[in-house]
């Protein structure tokens, strides 16, 4: 197969590891800056220019959008769908993964087990927005935020108070959330490859800190996961629409409540943790698809047609 894996630098681990797993497998693979691909939007011929060049020929596409770039690296990913490439995930499932708010939204329609979560816009609703998440402590998050930044806690009400009205002054979005406390500052990471966790990890903060997110310090270890977090987040992969990804939960005391579905989920600390090979299972997940939906193209009226005249 010839692989286009879209990313800003080909130097990242996990694009290294992935470029490693699709030439040990045979195939031909490429790394594109995404930003600067550019195309051409026509109904008959769409096409994907890079530094001068046409692309083409490509089978598969593996997007790995940072969140800075999210909607020039989507409608770039869009146009590959156009061009019948399969991608890993497709550029909805990413888009909407991308919106928090609207994330939860989705996997509360669906029953998925989440923090109570409040939004509002208006100053004047603090007050009744911070009683119905349960008061003090509570969590206020930056929908804009990625890898923990945006996201305090408060430990008690004037300090909510005061934080969400300077967030609502500066105009930012922010969901106030219940606070886990039972978690212990730590959360669980379940990397999701089609219907299969395959492989899972407790991240764990440093003291005094209550986010475990890695690139905050926090320190990882394997885990076992109960059925119930398993099935979780699956649902949850399968709910965003995502082929492959990394969902976070934890454990409260209503059982595993999702903190957010990430669509590009790095492999460094996970194939550390867990000793297996993620970058090969995501790569033969691509195969096993690809030749998915080239039987069905073979077996579709319109080729068997083409091919009876030829
Ligand atoms: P980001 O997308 O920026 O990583 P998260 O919503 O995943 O933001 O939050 C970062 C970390 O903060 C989580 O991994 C978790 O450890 C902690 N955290 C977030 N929300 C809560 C909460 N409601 N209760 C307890 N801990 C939380």
């Amino acid at each position: 197969m010839k692989i286009a894996i879209l990313s800003r630098n080909p130097k990242l681990y996990s694009t290294m590891r992935l470029v490693e797993a699709a030439q040990a497998r045979g195939h031909q693979v490429r790394v594109l800056d995404v930003l600067r691909c550019y195309m051409n939007i026509t109904s008959h011929n769409p096409s994907i220019h890079y530094r001068g060049e046409d692309l083409t020929g490509f089978d598969a596409v593996i997007p790995r959008i940072g969140a800075s770039v999210t909607f020039y690296g989507t409608a770039v990913l869009r146009q590959f769908e156009m061009m019948n490439v399969f991608p890993l995930n497709e550029s909805v499932a990413i888009s909407r993964s991308r919106d928090k708010l609207r994330s939860i939204q989705l996997l509360a329609r669906k029953g998925i087990g989440l923090p109570v979560t409040g939004f509002a816009h208006n100053p004047d609703d603090i007050e009744d927005l911070i009683s119905q998440v349960g008061g003090a402590p509570l969590v206020i998050k930056l929908l804009q935020g990625t890898q923990g930044i945006g996201v305090v806690l408060a430990e008690t009400h004037n300090a909510a108070e005061s934080v969400i009205q300077a967030f609502m002054g500066l105009n930012a979005n922010i969901m106030v959330q219940e606070f886990i406390k039972e978690a212990g500052g730590s959360d669980i990471r379940c990397l999701v490859i089609g219907d299969k966790v395959v492989a899972s990890m407790k991240r764990q903060a440093s003291t005094c800190e209550f986010r475990s997110n890695l690139h905050r310090g926090g320190t990882a270890t394997l885990i076992r996961l109960t059925p119930e977090e398993r099935s979780t987040a699956v649902r949850a992969a399968r709910i965003m629409g995502l082929n492959v990804c990394g969902v976070d939960l934890l454990r409260s005391n209503h059982g595993p409540v999702i903190m957010e579905v990430n669509s590009s989920p790095g492999l460094k600390g996970i194939e550390a943790t867990s000793d297996k090979d993620i970058a090969d299972m995501i790569i033969q997940f691509i195969e096993k698809r690809f030749e998915t939906m080239e039987t069905a193209k073979d077996k579709s009226p319109t080729r068997t047609r083409t091919r009876g005249k030829g």
